[in-house]
């Protein structure tokens, strides 16, 4: 798909949830595998938990991942840039619909991104936002960006099903 080069690139997998991102991800992972190419996985940690995890997609696949601070360093990739090919993947939208850092700034940097849509759960068009539902409805706009143990679900929704509540 690509060619390799000595000064190493960025590609980025990015979209809403449900869009396929981790199975792209999981793809891309074993195709280097096969080559022999090293691979290591970073996932950001959303909590204080750190350590070994697996990324996993819903049909069971995994893979060993080392959890990091997301502050850290690891997210400035382009300056750590030597020829390594470094795959990132994750959502580029809060559930309000705005840009979700590192993500925005990494598509700019990369040199390839996918971007990938999901199927709105309402209507069935091309999704490409985050839903997030607190008991069923939809989430306030003033919550926070991360709920860590919140009873929160998330469905993806195109442009016009994506509500948020503002009372
Ligand atoms: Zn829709």
């Amino acid at each position: 798909m690509h060619e390799i080069t000595n000064s190493g690139w960025i590609e980025v997998i990015t979209g809403c949830m449900f869009s396929g991102k981790t199975e792209e991800l999981l793809r891309r992972l074993r195709r280097a595998e096969i080559a022999g190419q090293d691979v290591a996985v970073f996932k950001p940690s959303l909590d204080d938990r750190y350590g070994e995890e697996t990324v996993g997609s819903h049909d069971g696949r995994q893979w060993e991942a080392t959890v990091v601070d997301p502050e850290e360093h690891v997210w400035d990739v382009a300056d750590e840039l030597n020829g390594e090919e470094i795959v990132v993947s994750g959502t580029d939208q809060t559930f309000r619909g705005e840009p979700f850092e590192p993500l925005p700034r990494l598509v700019s940097l990369a040199e390839y991104v996918d971007k990938y849509q999901a199927i709105c759960s309402q209507c069935g068009e091309p999704a490409t936002r985050n839903q997030r539902l607190i008991d069923g409805e939809p989430a306030h706009v003033d919550d926070p960006t991360i709920m860590v143990g919140a009873t929160e679900s998330y469905e993806a929704r195109c442009r016009n099903c994506h509500t948020l509540r503002t009372d």
